[in-house]
């Protein structure tokens, strides 16, 4: 059964690498590290490398793993670097993350942070990363992302996987000069990923593809219904 895992990520890659999503050696390695079966609920197992999202329950979703992919290449992460990501939902991201930037390269042990603010997914993404040999490199916090977590500032990368209506202010102050945040911005509806560096203490944007993520609930985000 795991044998058939394997091969049905090396076949997902492949065509995340024909389609032009995975460009890098890097996220190609962290794909085909991270078993993507582990962090889908039970059911949906033989759907994991599926190129769809998937429910993880409380209404949200494990993004499409070509999604990871682009948002993975955009963020551009390197060996030693400190990411925060908002919203962790199942902890696939921030595996994928944390292999880049914590396990790639021994000798340049960086760490992700990643915030939750539904409790039971922040536990549901403790459990899978203890399972897949992840914990020592990722920490969960349960809150609202959009005041991001200052006890570890300054960021090198911040990654939001969830709808923000613009990048909160506070993450900005949390990203150090010359760093880098990926997020898709835009209505309830529909957004458009936003790749943006900090430079002189502002955010320099640029814009990629259209996208569709639930959406961000906080302080600097969606008010809750
Ligand atoms: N990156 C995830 C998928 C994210 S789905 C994965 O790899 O599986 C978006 C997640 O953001 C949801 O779990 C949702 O509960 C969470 N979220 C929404 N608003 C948030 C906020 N203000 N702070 C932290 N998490 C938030």
């Amino acid at each position: 059964m795991n044998d058939s895992f394997a091969e049905m990520r090396r076949r997902v890659v492949e065509y995340l690498v024909r389609l032009g999503y995975v460009k890098s050696e890097k996220v190609k390695k962290a794909l085909l590290s991270v078993p993507r079966e582990e962090f889908v609920p039970e059911p949906y197992r033989e759907y994991a490398y599926d190129d769809h999202p998937l429910p993880i329950g409380y209404g949200q979703t494990i993004s499409a793993i070509h999604m990871v992919a682009i948002m993975t290449e955009a963020l551009d992460p390197v060996p030693g670097d400190k990411v925060l990501e908002i919203g962790t939902g199942s902890g696939y991201q921030a595996a994928v993350l944390a292999e880049i930037v914590a396990k790639m390269d021994p000798s340049k042990r960086g760490h992700v942070y990643t915030i939750e603010r539904i409790p039971e997914l922040g536990e549901f993404a403790r459990r899978n990363l203890d399972k897949t040999g992840y914990s020592d490199y990722v920490t969960v916090i349960v809150g609202d992302g959009t005041l991001g977590y200052p006890e570890e500032a300054p960021y090198d990368r911040i990654m939001i996987t969830a709808a923000a209506p613009d990048i909160p202010k506070p993450l900005i102050e949390q990203l150090r000069e010359g760093g880098r945040i990926v997020a898709p911005v835009g209505d309830l509806y529909v957004q458009r990923l936003v790749i943006a560096d900090k430079v002189g203490g502002v955010l320099k944007r640029k814009y990629g593809i259209e996208c569709v993520f639930v959406p961000l609930i906080g302080e600097y985000g969606w008010r809750e219904e």
